[in-house]
């Protein structure tokens, strides 16, 4: 029996036959991205505001990154014991630039490479996998 998966957050992301998305918003006159989702553009620039809903997922590439090296503060969760880990800030392909735990380990993560939304274990509670999006580094 696999183990039943539930996301930390509903309505934030999804995974349909392995692909993972966030669902967010677009300008379509200024094509300004957001996540989440918003029900205006604050693009200062823009002079209409037309927002639609936006998935954003597949590639991407590692702009920069941080190493959570001590356990987040309540209501973050996470499974024991705590292993540290590395948060990535990634330009999606899709234009979007966000922030997500990357699953490869700090010695393996490097700037500038290619990198896939994936959705994956946050921590177990309850006898179920409670998920989020993360980051994966691909192969050269
Ligand atoms: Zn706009």
């Amino acid at each position: 029996m696999s183990e039943q998966r539930v996301p930390c957050v509903a309505g934030l992301f999804s995974e349909t036959d392995g692909k993972a998305v966030v669902h967010g918003s677009r300008c379509t006159s200024c094509n300004t991205p957001y996540f989440p989702k918003t029900s205006h553009c604050h693009n200062p620039g823009c002079d209409e505001s037309n927002v639609e809903d936006y998935d954003f997922g597949g590639k991407g590439v590692l702009w920069s990154y941080s190493v959570a090296d001590f356990p987040p503060p309540p209501p973050h969760k996470y499974d024991e014991p705590f292993k540290p880990y590395v948060i990535g800030v990634v330009d999606l392909d899709a234009g979007l630039r966000m922030v997500g735990q990357m699953i490869d380990p700090l010695e393996a993560v490097q700037i500038g490479a290619q990198v896939e939304l994936v959705i994956d274990t946050l921590y177990h509670e309850d006898g179920k996998a409670h998920t989020s999006w993360k980051f994966k580094q691909l192969q050269n």
